[in-house]
Order: C-alpha cells, then sequence, then structure tokens
C-alpha cells in the first residue's frame, strides 16, 4: 500500500522514532502516498472523530514592543483593554457557550506580571469553571523579566490564580540561525523549549505551534517538529501541534519575498507539511490541528485527510492573521465546523481545551478516542 515509502522508515514511524532522514525523505515521496499513510497514523491515533472547541479569541493590546520582521499586528500606541473590557468580551463568550477564552496580547513595557495575573484573577473570580488558555511562552517571559522574578515563579504564580494551560506560540521557527532574522528580540529556541517545560513541570499543559514558510530551510522545519517530540518525551504536557502557515502580507520578511517573487507557500506544501508532522509526531502528541483562519476553510478541511484529526476553535474574533493578509473570516459557527466535519467523511466532537468530551464534563470519566494528552 506504501510502496514509494521504505519498510524501515514505516516501521520507524510506527514506533514513533522518525529520524531527520526519514523527515527529508517523506518531502520527496508522491504527495499521495505521503497523505495516506499520514491519515493512516491519524486514524490510529485519534481515531474518526474530528474534534473542535467553543472558544474566544481576546488581544487585549496591539501595543508592542517587539520587533519581530513578521507581525503585521504589532502598533506603537494600540489601545490596552481594561479588565473591565476583556470581562465584558469573556461574558459575551460564556452566552455563545463557549469553554475556553483564549487571552493573549502585545509585550507592554510597563505591565508585568501583576497585570497578567490580574486577568486571570477577574475570569475565575466570575466564572470558575471557563478554561483560561493564555500567554504565550514569550509573554511569560517578558513579564517575570519585568517583575524581576525567575520564569518558574511567575508561572507557579499564574497557575495558582487560575491559568490552566497555555497557547504554545512564539515558537515561530525553533532555530537560532532563523530567529536571529525575523525575530532577533523573542526568545531564542533554548529559553522558548525551557519555558514550556517549565510550564508543565508547573501543571499548565501547552500547545505546539510552529509558523512555517518563510526563510527556513525543510531541514529546520523538519528539525522543530523533532525539538517539540522530544519536549513532549520527557513531559508529555504537549496537547496539540498546530503547523500555521506563514502570512506574508502587510510585515517586512513577507515584503521582502514577494520582491524576490516568493509568495505564500502552495496549498500542497501545506498538505505535505501537516502529513509530516503527524508521522514525525506518532506516538507522542496524538493531535495535529488545522488552522482554518490561515489555510482556509476548504484547505483545512483537505488537511483531515493528511493526518490531522482537529479544526481549532470557533475564536469569535481573530485579529493577527486578518492583519498579516488571512482573509478567511474571524469566527466560525459550530453549525459550520461540523458540516465541514461531516463533509469530510468523519465524526464531529466538541471538545474541552485538553481533548476532554464536553457532554462528558458532568461525569468527568470518558476522553474523546485517541486523545487524553495531558489531562
Ligand atoms: S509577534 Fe508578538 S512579540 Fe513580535 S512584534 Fe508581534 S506582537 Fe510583538
Amino acid at each position: 500500500m506504501n510502496s514509494k515509502i521504505p519498510e524501515d522508515l514505516l516501521e520507524r514511524a510506527y514506533q514513533g522514532k522518525s529520524t531527520k532522514e526519514d523527515g527529508l525523505l517523506l518531502l520527496k515521496v508522491p504527495p499521495f502516498e505521503l497523505f495516506r499513510f499520514a491519515d493512516e497514523l491519524r486514524s490510529l491515533a485519534a481515531g474518526n472523530t474530528v474534534t473542535y472547541v467553543v472558544n474566544r479569541n481576546i488581544n487585549f493590546t496591539s501595543r508592542c514592543v517587539g520587533t519581530c520582521g513578521f507581525c503585521a499586528f504589532r502598533t506603537n500606541a494600540g489601545k490596552v483593554l481594561s479588565i473591565e473590557e476583556i470581562m465584558a468580551k469573556v461574558r459575551e463568550a460564556k452566552q455563545e457557550n463557549a469553554t475556553e477564552v483564549c487571552i493573549q496580547g502585545g509585550l507592554l513595557p510597563e505591565v508585568g506580571l501583576d497585570f497578567y495575573l490580574g486577568i486571570v484573577e477577574a475570569i475565575k473570580a466570575e466564572f470558575p469553571e471557563i478554561h483560561i488558555h493564555s500567554f504565550s511562552p514569550m509573554e511569560v517571559y517578558h513579564a517575570s523579566r519585568i517583575s524581576e522574578m525567575p520564569v518558574k515563579e511567575a508561572l507557579l504564580r499564574l497557575k495558582r490564580s487560575g491559568l490552566d494551560t497555555m497557547p504554545g506560540t512564539a515558537a515561530e521557527i525553533l532555530s537560532d540561525r532563523v530567529r536571529e532574522i525575523i525575530c532577533p528580540l523573542k526568545l531564542k529556541t533554548g529559553e522558548w523549549v525551557e519555558v514550556v517545560r517549565q510550564a508543565h513541570a508547573a501543571g499548565i499543559p501547552t500547545t505546539a505551534t510552529m509558523m512555517y514558510g518563510h526563510i527556513e530551510t525543510l531541514e529546520e522545519r523538519i528539525e522543530h517538529m523533532l525539538i517539540i517530540r522530544e519536549i513532549q518525551k520527557e513531559t508529555g504536557g504537549i496537547t496539540e501541534f498546530v503547523p500555521l502557515p506563514f502570512m506574508p502580507y502587510n510585515n517586512p520578511v513577507g515584503e521582502k519575498m514577494i520582491k524576490e517573487g516568493r509568495y505564500a507557500t502552495p496549498g500542497l506544501e501545506d498538505l505535505k507539511t501537516y502529513a509530516i508532522s503527524r508521522i514525525l509526531l506518532h506516538g507522542h502528541v496524538n493531535n495535529i490541528q488545522a488552522s482554518w483562519v490561515k489555510l482556509g476553510k476548504k484547505l483545512a478541511q483537505f488537511a483531515l485527510n493528511c493526518g490531522a484529526n482537529d479544526l481549532g476553535g470557533t475564536l469569535m474574533e481573530e485579529s493577527i492573521s486578518r492583519s498579516a493578509g488571512a482573509g478567511h473570516g474571524e469566527m466560525i459557527t459550530v453549525e459550520e465546523l461540523e458540516w465541514m466535519i461531516y463533509g469530510a467523511g468523519r465524526i464531529p466532537q466538541e471538545r474541552t481545551t485538553l481533548y476532554r468530551r464536553v457532554r462528558d464534563l458532568a461525569s468527568g470519566s470518558q476522553k474523546t478516542p485517541g486523545c487524553g494528552v495531558s489531562e
């Protein structure tokens, strides 16, 4: 069945031991052979269910002292939402049956950990049941520096205040060569890994993302996936892997690419990246999320046949990708997500951030088949 993929590579993949060389070789396999194998591993890891979460993104400010060359979101003088304004958005999210709020923002020069603790505490005081999935490793690192405390201490305080999980964003490509060019002031590869490891040690699971399709080599892309796998082998704290194609509009890195005649990644390359991530992470990270915001709805739906088993969130508002040229909308309804999933021949299932079935929350027992990472 997988005639173009060498037997020994298949064997390593089933055992969760794919190598960097395997990843590079898979890039050369005919795409539909690759997709079929990734789909088989998806079926083994996650069954026929495709999950999604009802959530709301809240970006509390676009003001940022960062200098990331790929960013179209940052402003010099954007408004900073007050706690009351954030709470108004959380209340709206609750009215729409959201189980999660995902709060992130720019890096404010004068704002330390107390600001972040204040947000978490206000939300938990009114809605103890809502899952707070917030603050990137960069935000935590930045806040801990401003507050002059170790990252470990900052994470423990956030956890005590009610932070449930963190988005594994700010990962971009985990290569210091790449980071030096596209985000020189951001945490280095080792620092990102360390914040994530410390979060897991503090009882805060994270997702893991990869923003690909700019200046990185294919080898660096594969190395990124293997770094994620190594963290997961050590901590088990990664709930999902989310490959995110770079949006080249309204930002310096993208403008330079476009001048050189290079644009956003072709859809085929996106699907291959999803498939290879499923194969390289097999046995370690069960959930591969296709981002409908970045891929568009139709390609995200197709990615469900190339290794992905999750479509992410309903979001309610989205401004980061939109500012970089994504034109796929800021929200999606549950009905449309389920329509997309049925259309791909699969079974929709609303999940929590930690991949538990929403309707089983009351009993607290059953999990989505094949999921169950980092409960
Ligand atoms: S990516 Fe984040 S840290 Fe970097 S400039 Fe944009 S808002 Fe700031």
